[in-house]
């Protein structure tokens, strides 16, 4: 296996350190946790994506969820070039907003009334003010490994980057806020009723996501969502379905299509924006009205709603609801590579646990079933590192991490999933082999 040369890559670290905090503008890119340089990307196109030093990889991060179409979809491109050739922005109301309100409520009408902003972060926080002032109440139930942006009440056992650095509570997170968060454990209940039990009348609002990623992906059992709104509807309380990541990926209508559940508040990110900065929330009429300028719950944005940020996510939201067989290929898709990757396990005599939801997916180093943030804990993360690095050798990126889910797009083929399976083999086995080795010369 010849070694991958990533020497403008490494330049370009060893330079961007000086000027960025760890070189990066987000933590789970700099790599950390596979323990190597990250790439420097130049280009991606359909299912590849190619780093600065030209080397080509089958793509499996997709900017961390958005790219379902695959990167530089010719569509989506040019919808964008159109828009900035009329003004990339003008900080009044455009045809394009109300456009994307009307799609967004074709898709997924459990979202009445939806206010557009510029990340999933600013959607999940003005979420929960919006539930804070809508119920009286101020604290709220998040499980713990979610993962709802860096918010100050989010960022208590928190999934993602939070998880892998070992730092699930941020410093400079205010104690008093930080205290209104309650942490259940995913697919509980128990300990979500316990926790409305010990804080009666308190509680605003529970917020999870429906299928998590960001503990890696980890699937709600049974009847585990709509439990959650009957817990909390019976206590006053709201619950937020956050679709950052699973909405318009799981199916045409999120999560909230395929377990039939409708949340009083829904947030979004990733794919509405189509690669461009946007999130978005929204849910019931008489809630959503509370927001200013109809209500008293201040949220603003400069740039919310932007037309280049609407162009881009209009275009693709436009494929996936015309194109409903998009989500059967991606499935098909997912379950080749699902049952090349367990035939490869089976081979190797490994019991590695493999979570997939469409085209969502992780294999957790660890033999436990990986059901909540506790077990997705008892991976081996350093063997994942081993493996990661394997795979890039073998031209698949994957995330640098863990404990997120990688993504399979629409642009993938059946020969790219089969070229992964094959990857997938080599790096496991080279994995066993180094591991054995790096153990008997510690026995020696
Ligand atoms: C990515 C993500 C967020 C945060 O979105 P940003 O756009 O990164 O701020 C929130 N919730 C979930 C479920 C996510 O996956």
């Amino acid at each position: 296996m010849k070694q991958l040369k990533t020497n403008r890559s490494s330049n370009l670290y060893f330079e961007s350190k000086k000027y960025l905090p760890g070189g990066v503008n987000s933590p789970v890119r700099a790599f950390k946790s596979v323990g190597r340089d990250p790439l420097f990307i130049a280009k991606a196109k359909g299912q590849y994506i190619f780093d600065v030093d030209g080397n080509r990889y089958i793509d499996y991060v997709g900017s961390w969820g958005p790219m379902i179409l695959g990167h530089a979809h010719p569509q989506v491109v040019s919808a964008i070039k159109r828009a900035a050739s009329d003004g990339t922005s003008f900080g009044a109301p455009t045809e394009r907003e109300v456009e994307m309100a009307k799609l967004v409520r074709k898709m997924m009408p459990s979202v009445e009334v939806v206010r557009m902003v510029n990340s999933g972060t600013e959607a999940t926080m003005s979420a929960v003010r919006l539930a804070r002032a809508f119920t009286g109440k101020e604290k709220i139930v998040k499980f713990a490994g979610c993962y709802h942006g860096h918010f100050d009440s989010f960022l208590i056992k928190a999934g993602s980057g939070a998880t892998t650095f070992g730092t699930p509570d941020s410093p400079g997170v205010p104690k008093t806020l930080a205290a209104r968060t309650l942490v259940a454990e995913f697919n509980d209940l128990a300990s979500v009723e316990k926790l409305f039990v010990d804080n009666p009348g308190e509680i605003a609002a529970i917020i999870t996501e429906p299928v998590v990623g960001n503990m890696g992906v980890v699937i709600p059992r049974g009847n585990f969502l709509e439990r959650l709104l009957e817990i909390a509807h019976a206590n006053g309380a709201l619950l937020i379905l956050d679709e950052v990541m699973t909405g318009f990926r799981l199916a045409c209508g999120g999560a909230q299509q395929i377990y039939e559940l409708k949340p009083d508040l829904t947030t979004f990110g990733k794919i509405i924006g189509g690669g461009l900065p946007v999130g978005a929330y929204g849910g019931r009429e008489e809630i959503m009205r509370m927001i200013s300028p109809d209500g008293p719950v201040y949220q603003a944005g400069t740039l919310s709603g932007n037309p280049l940020a609407m162009a881009a996510g209009l275009a693709q939201l436009r494929m996936l609801d015309r194109q409903k067989s998009l989500y059967t290929k991606l499935e098909k898709l997912g379950a080749r590579l699902e049952k090349g990757i367990l035939r490869n396990l089976n081979k190797l005599g490994l019991g590695y646990q493999l979570n997939r939801a469409g085209s969502m997916f992780t294999l957790f180093f660890t033999p436990e079933n990986v059901v909540d943030f506790t077990a997705a804990l008892t991976s081996d993360t350093k063997k994942f590192g081993l493996y990661f690095s394997e795979m890039l050798k073998r031209g698949i990126y994957l995330p640098p991490s863990q404990f997120e889910a990688a993504f399979i797009s629409a642009a993938h083929t059946p020969a790219d999933i089969d070229r992964t399976i094959s990857a997938n083999y080599e790096a496991l086995d080279a994995v066993g082999r180094k591991v054995t080795r790096s153990n008997l010369k510690v026995s020696i």
